[in-house]
């Protein structure tokens, strides 16, 4: 059976205050929309995840929605119009589709599969849990605001059930749903629609972990959960891995060019020889970071023959680095990096050059570490024809 994933996460939801949307915003270290994401790749019966986003998204993805199997599309004015444009955007062969909200990360494998089996069987189904809670029916209250009403009445909660995701439909009812909603109704989710346009929609039981990550407080649950290692899904990773990264940099020393180490320029007669600024320090840290979330070199990143790193800023290079393994889920923990130079002196810009690092890496100054040394009158490095570095970077996953 062909079964395809489509993602809502069109919202803008600045509810939280953040700066970006919410499904945007980190949890442990990396994206919801990234876990929500993963959760469906790691279900085999998956073929395609069709995510609905915003529209600046869709036109720079990140670069865990650029990946085999994973398709963006942009949304509309309402949820159901984004639901519509993913629809628009599924593979000819899907015949069941499971709908789901970016916000709740923790949807797991056997919750996906049990909500595939059942849309299957009797065409639309979704995650629900029953009600735990004692539920009032309010009155309608003068101003129209959701507090100083007064209870109507008291529904059997046996009966209340709060719908979740992931709603799954068959392609042909999804499509009914749809086409309602096309024609003017509304709905909060899709199986509103569905059950607007005749289909009845069976309940499977959802999860209390997947919870939806909509308010601050939601977010600081949803930390505690990825900090849970026994909680952790089949086919993630471990919340929280180390990675080690390690990075080596040589460059010569020449007349005629400023000496910039850590983004600092240090007076000296002769400066490094290269084709950005020839920050060997800025270029040993920023491979390290690259080893360690295997994300291939610097060379790869920033080729000498494209011109846009000319006379580049090596700092700026790192920044986008480390906002890269940012995204990919990696967090710096420290530096540690060793310069070998025979002259000059370092030790007074060193202050200097562990302020611009940390700055850079956003960490605080204790986590940065550049130690000098002299290769004693040895080899290229001692005669003072150039200056090498080695870093080594700690990575928390
Ligand atoms: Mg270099």
């Amino acid at each position: 059976m062909h079964v395809s994933v489509i993602i809502a996460a069109g919202g803008r939801g600045r509810r939280l205050g953040a700066p970006v949307p919410k499904q945007l915003l980190l949890v442990g270290g990396r994206p919801i929309l990234q876990r929500t994401v993963e959760a469906f790749l790691a279900s085999e019966r998956v073929e395609q995840v069709v995510v609905v986003a915003p529209p600046e998204l869709v036109t720079d993805p990140p670069r865990y929605l650029r990946v085999p199997r994973v398709s963006v599309v942009a949304g509309g004015e309402r949820r159901q119009d984004s639901v519509a444009n993913g629809f628009d955007a599924l593979p000819a062969d899907t015949e069941v589709v499971l709908v789901h909200d970016a916000a709740r990360p923790f949807v797991d494998a056997a919750l996906i599969e049990r909500t595939i089996a059942a849309a299957a069987e009797t065409g639309a189904a979704i995650a629900a849990l029953p009600a735990s809670d004692t539920v009032k029916h309010a009155a309608a209250g003068d101003d129209g605001g959701a507090m100083g009403r007064f209870v109507e009445r008291t529904l059997p909660r046996e009966a209340i059930f709060l719908a979740q995701t992931p709603q799954g439909f068959r392609r042909e009812v999804l499509r009914a749903a749809i086409a309602l909603g096309r024609a003017g109704a509304e709905g909060t989710d899709e199986a509103a629609l569905a059950e607007k346009a005749g289909h009845r929609v069976r309940l499977v039981e959802g999860s209390r972990r997947n919870i939806k990550i909509t308010t601050a407080d939601d977010l600081v649950v949803a930390e505690a959960i990825v900090d849970r290692p026994e909680e952790n899904q089949p086919g993630r990773r471990p919340a929280c891995a180390l990675r080690v990264g390690s990075g080596y940099d040589l460059h010569r020393l020449v007349e005629g060019r400023p000496l910039v180490l850590g983004g600092v320029t240090i007076p000296f007669e002769r400066g490094l020889a290269g084709h950005s600024d020839a920050d060997v320090l800025a270029h040993a840290v920023t491979d390290a970071i690259l080893g360690g979330a295997a994300l291939g070199d610097i060379g790869q990143h920033f080729p000498d023959t494209d011109p846009r790193w000319k006379g580049a800023s090596s700092l700026d290079l790192l920044v986008r680095v480390a906002t890269l393994a940012r995204e990919r889920g990696f967090r710096v923990v420290n530096v540690d990096a060793t310069v070998v130079a025979e002259r000059p002196k370092l030790g007074p810009y060193r202050d200097a050059i562990t302020t611009r690092l940390a700055e850079a890496l956003c960490l605080p100054r204790d986590a940065v570490s550049v130690k000098a040394k002299t290769n004693e009158g040895v080899d290229a490095t001692g005669r003072g024809e150039a200056m090498a570095v080695h870093a080594v970077v700690l990575l928390q996953q």
